[in-house]
């Protein structure tokens, strides 16, 4: 029998084969009540995006707060508030700008699922954010649990959400074993979930949810003395916190490498050059990159050279992507003449950091900028707006 939960049952008669850590005692409205009490005096009320609420300002911060933390969040979000104070003001902007403003925020497709959503809103909802599930949903960058967490702050209607957080208190709370992205386990949190998201004051239900496991219910060492859920909860009953959620099989983690090519001219600035719309750091800006470390050679010899290239390599960068490891190689040269012959004058841009423009660094150009200014060879960042034929 299929794991099935309502407001009224309690999590025992599920039938499901997998263990379990011992017979459970909430109700989902038991467990709504706990919770909406502790958000009464407890729960956070003053964050930018719960003030002056609108589906587009918590819209933005739903997607802001994905693998986020509030408080790196809030100088982001008030700046891009600032900026773009709506969804019109949002689809108007151009890519770069967008971009600019997230620097520094990470998981960049984010931001241009942001905007691709923000223009559609525009195009096909005559500017305002649609109210039904299936249509959120519909939007880019919009999964079921935020479409959820929208419409239950924004407009109080009854859906239950299921991110990162919540996930961590109902699998501890209810002691549910296996690893939440395993397809019976997902199914079976969402039927917790639902049974668990109360008719009245969803709005703050959904908000208390996020809180109790942003703020409680934390990843390593949970304050199970002061959390709500304290009597019932199955993972401090059976001392499982530390193994609650289950955590991914493990697989080994592939690795890449790769070469940048810095350019750096007399003056400081260097060439970068901006990623292609889709994939790992799209549409950002940043130092050429080869897989291969002759094709990295050949590349600058073909652009700058003016005979032997003087070629200095910079200490190994790591980044760690969600599925890879990447070890990128910089290979600087310096007191560049500017040479390049380069037909695509938007694809390549000189930066001078001090005159910074406008647009997205990825974080390797960031990194690596400031690294080359911390070691006295001042590298200056990039004037796409009028870009120099490099
Ligand atoms: S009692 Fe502890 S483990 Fe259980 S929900 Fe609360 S904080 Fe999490």
């Amino acid at each position: 029998m299929a794991a099935t939960i309502s407001n009224q049952l309690t999590l025992a008669d599920t039938g499901d084969e997998r263990p379990r850590a011992g017979a459970p005692r909430l109700t989902g409205d038991q467990f709504a009540t706990a919770l909406l009490a502790w958000f009464d005096s407890h729960g956070r009320k003053h964050l930018p995006w719960q003030q002056q609420i609108t589906p587009y300002r918590v819209w933005v911060s739903e997607i802001m707060l994905q693998q986020t933390q509030v408080a790196t969040v809030i100088p982001y979000y008030e700046r891009f508030m600032q900026r773009f104070p709506d969804v019109r003001a949002l689809a108007a902007a151009n890519d770069d700008e967008v971009l600019h403003l997230w620097t520094g925020l990470g998981y960049y497709a984010r931001a241009r699922n942001l905007l691709r959503a923000a223009r559609v809103i525009v195009a096909e909802h005559g500017g305002e954010f649609p109210d039904t599930i299936g249509a959120v949903q519909a939007l880019s960058g919009i999964g079921r649990s935020t479409a959820g967490a929208i419409l239950a702050i924004s407009k109080s209607q009854r859906h239950p959400i299921l991110d990162g957080n919540v996930k961590r208190v109902l699998t501890r709370c209810f002691g549910i074993q296996g690893f939440p992205g395993e397809t019976a386990v997902e199914r079976e949190l969402w039927s917790v979930a639902d049974a668990c998201t109360p008719a009245q004051r969803v709005e703050h239900y959904t908000q208390a949810i996020m809180d109790l496991g942003a703020t409680v219910c934390v990843r390593s060492r949970p304050l199970c003395a002061v959390c709500p859920m304290h009597e019932p909860c199955v993972a401090r009953r059976e001392g499982m916190q530390a193994v609650l959620p289950t955590p991914k099989p493990r697989k080994a983690r592939p690795e890449r490498t790769a070469y940048a090519a810095i350019l750096r001219r007399a003056d400081g600035a260097v060439l970068l050059e901006r990623r292609p719309p889709t994939g790992i750091w799209g549409g950002l800006w940043t130092f050429p990159q080869f897989e291969e470390h002759d094709a990295a050679l050949a590349w600058m010899e073909q652009h700058v050279g003016d005979g032997p290239l003087t070629t200095q390599a910079l200490p190994v960068y790591s980044h760690s992507f969600t599925h890879f490891d990447l070890t990128l190689q910089p290979i600087l040269v310096r007191d560049v003449r500017e040479r390049l012959a380069v037909a695509e004058a938007d694809r390549y841009c000189w930066y001078d950091v001090r005159q910074p423009a406008k647009i997205g660094l990825a974080k390797p150009a960031v990194d690596l900028i400031r690294g080359l200014a911390e070691s006295g060879d001042r590298a200056s960042c990039c004037q796409p707006s009028s870009p120099e034929s490099p």
